[in-house]
């Protein structure tokens, strides 16, 4: 049995008609970007997550820049982010010309609420949170913190779509939160999109001046802005698996549920949830020494894995003139050189998933 890392495909089948007809509805239609489905989607969005405002837009990347861009926040300013973190979260913040500060990880892989003090000095701005892997973060410190320095929140939510922390929706407890709906997120378009999440009115009007050349009105421009629109075609095909998130949510939960109970390996460390926190699983990550040796053993029974990631942002050749160099940030490093994302996604079938637990079980 070959298995993949993720089955993108399957996502599609498990909705196939529904995908199908709204795809051809909004071929048919004549109008494809920013329109009905657009502000359709936006709507609720904002009322899935529980946010006030939100703002579609063409990435998540995007999401994160113009975040950081209508908040003022570039040259001179430093803004705090965990080290083990997909480099799009740090780009976020260096394409402003801002300085990214790194802290390093707890064993949740989020940032290590208890180490971000100590890295505030008079140019810290923000504080970007990235829920990474599914998880949302130590919400309760972080905000303490933010108040206390008078700092505002950025909520990386690429990967968290739904991710709890005490009952509160990842992307609602900052200033703005920021989502991908890259084809591999739990909630995945067809090509690219992304999103932003405010309770604040007006920085959703300066997202959405900006997404759009910098005009409110049509060849009437406000600011030098950019060209960061969600498309109706995706927006509405958003909108069909939006309306399935709770069965999606559920599904990778169940499968996430037998990989904790049945995966059992001496040489390997399971994924833990924090107290308070809800998991949405975009990944299933493990840790382990061995990682080479089981990534080559799982490849010749021909299961996929993927390591999220190898390259911590402040090593990649990208980041060399930020000049954090090797051994600065050890959790970070040994999390790079450990981690291992093993095959999950919607549509995954019992037989796939008994083969993976046996073979990783069997290693
Ligand atoms: C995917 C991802 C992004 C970037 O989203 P895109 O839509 O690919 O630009 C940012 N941060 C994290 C943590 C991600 O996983």
């Amino acid at each position: 049995m070959k298995i993949m890392p993720n089955r993108l495909d399957r996502g599609f089948q498990l909705y196939q008609e529904e995908f199908e007809k709204k795809a051809l509805e909004i071929l048919r239609s004549g109008w494809y970007v920013l329109g009905r489905e657009v502000s359709s989607f936006e709507e609720e969005f904002a009322a899935y997550t529980g946010g006030k405002h939100c703002i579609g837009l063409a990435s998540g990347l995007d999401a994160l820049w113009i975040a950081f861009r209508v908040l003022g926040i570039g040259k001179g300013d430093e803004v705090i982010v965990q080290g083990n973190t997909y480099i799009a979260s740090v780009m976020g913040i260096t394409i402003n010309g801002a300085t990214p500060v790194f802290v390093e990880p707890d064993e949740y892989f989020n940032i290590d609420a208890s180490q971000i003090e100590e890295k505030i000095t008079g140019k810290t701005k923000a504080i970007l949170v990235v829920h990474l892997y599914g998880q949302a973060s130590n919400m309760d410190i972080i905000m303490e913190i933010a108040r206390k320095h008078n700092l505002r929140v950025v909520e990386d939510c690429a990967q968290s779509h739904g991710a709890r922390f005490r009952g509160k929706m990842t992307g609602t407890f900052g200033d703005i939160g920021c989502f991908s709906f890259y084809p591999s997120k739990n909630l995945g378009a067809f090509g690219d999109g992304g999103a932003i999440v405010t309770d604040d009115s007006s920085i959703a009007d300066d997202v959405r001046i900006f997404r759009n050349y910098g005009s409110e009105k049509r060849y009437y421009n406000k600011v030098v802005g950019t060209n960061s629109r969600l498309d109706e075609l995706q927006a509405g095909l958003l909108r069909v698996r939006l309306s399935h998130m709770q069965e999606l949510e559920e599904e990778k939960r169940k499968i996430c549920s037998r990989y904790l109970a049945e995966l059992c390996h001496p040489d390997i460390i399971l994924p833990d949830t924090r107290e308070g926190a809800t998991h949405i699983w975009h990944q299933f990550v493990i840790r382990t020494e061995q990682r080479q040796e089981l990534i080559d053993y799982l490849n010749r029974k021909e299961i996929g894995t993927i390591i999220h990631y190898p390259i911590p942002p402040h090593l990649s050749e990208a980041y060399q003139y930020l000049n954090v160099c090797r051994g600065s940030l050890p959790v970070t490093e040994h999390y790079a050189e450990t981690v291992l994302s093993i095959p999950l996604y919607n549509g995954m079938t019992d037989e796939e998933q008994n083969f993976v637990i046996d073979a990783i079980n069997a290693f």
